[in-house]
């Protein structure tokens, strides 16, 4: 009871900074009209705690912004997992320190630039190898598993080069992921991090029992992820989530987000 009590009141000064903050800097008049408890409302029941499991995962990285993402992770003593992307303007160490630290890898795409890679699947697959192999020499491992640019239906892909792109992932060993909760947090801006709370607890609304995997952004734009994370991960927490990082052999209980 101590514990939970402590969280609910963590839980509500950080709403209470961050509505004072959006007041302060103009951002958002919403956040300071409501109250916290009418942004964020509880689930209607409650479970058991384990019974379902959550899924932190960050595209697009890493940026500045992963090693801010990371702190809070620490802090929660949360892991994620990431689907980067090859390097920016980055640091190439910010790929080890995500290993080092316990969470997941992923490879999702070297350029990221959709409207070369999907052209056709060998360019798909060139640029998918060439990220796996600047990871292999960045960290020494190879991951097996991973996510398609803008998912497994992207518009950006012919049904034909889809296929054909999953059919050389399962040949090749690699679990294929997508996501069951998209806030919209991969705009030209950032969202408000109360925003992006909101949006991925009410779609956890409508599919109260099942796990679920989340997809969120670390690219150098995604400022207020870092704060999104403070609200989240303790609301998930007192809902009785498991939080817990993908891999090859993940079973999913209820989630859609496995694509082979
Ligand atoms: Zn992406």
């Amino acid at each position: 009871m101590y514990v939970v009590l402590q969280r609910k009141h963590v839980f509500v000064f950080l709403i209470a900074v961050l509505s004072a903050f959006g007041l302060l800097v103009g951002m958002s008049s919403v956040i300071g009209e409501n109250k916290s408890d009418e942004r964020l409302p509880a689930f209607a029941h409650s479970h058991k705690v384990g019974e379902y499991k959550i899924y932190l995962t960050f595209d697009d990285g890493p940026s500045p912004t992963t090693d801010k993402v990371l702190d809070v992770l620490k802090e929660h003593e949360i892991k994620g997992t990431f689907f980067v992307i090859g390097p920016e303007d980055n640091e190439p160490s910010i790929y080890n320190r995500i290993i080092d630290e316990g969470h997941s890898m992923g490879l999702h795409s070297f350029s990221h630039k959709t409207d070369i890679i999907y052209r056709t699947s060998q360019e798909y697959i060139e640029d998918f190898e060439r990220l796996r192999d600047y990871i292999f020499k960045q960290t020494g491992t190879i991951p097996d598993f991973c996510r398609m640019v803008g998912g497994s239906n992207s518009r950006h892909c012919t049904k034909r080069t889809r296929q054909e792109i999953v059919n050389y992932f399962t040949k090749n060993g690699y679990k294929c992921y997508d996501w069951d909760i998209d806030p919209k947090d991969s705009g030209a801006y950032a969202l408000s991090a109360v925003d992006i709370a909101q949006n991925i607890i009410n779609e956890a609304q409508k599919m109260p029992d099942r796990d679920l995997v989340i997809l969120l952004h670390d690219d150098k734009i995604r400022k207020t992820l870092p704060d999104a994370l403070k609200i989240v991960i303790p609301y998930f927490i007192e809902q009785g989530y498991e939080f817990s990082t993908l891999s090859a052999n993940t079973v999913l209980n209820g989630s859609s987000a496995a694509v082979n």
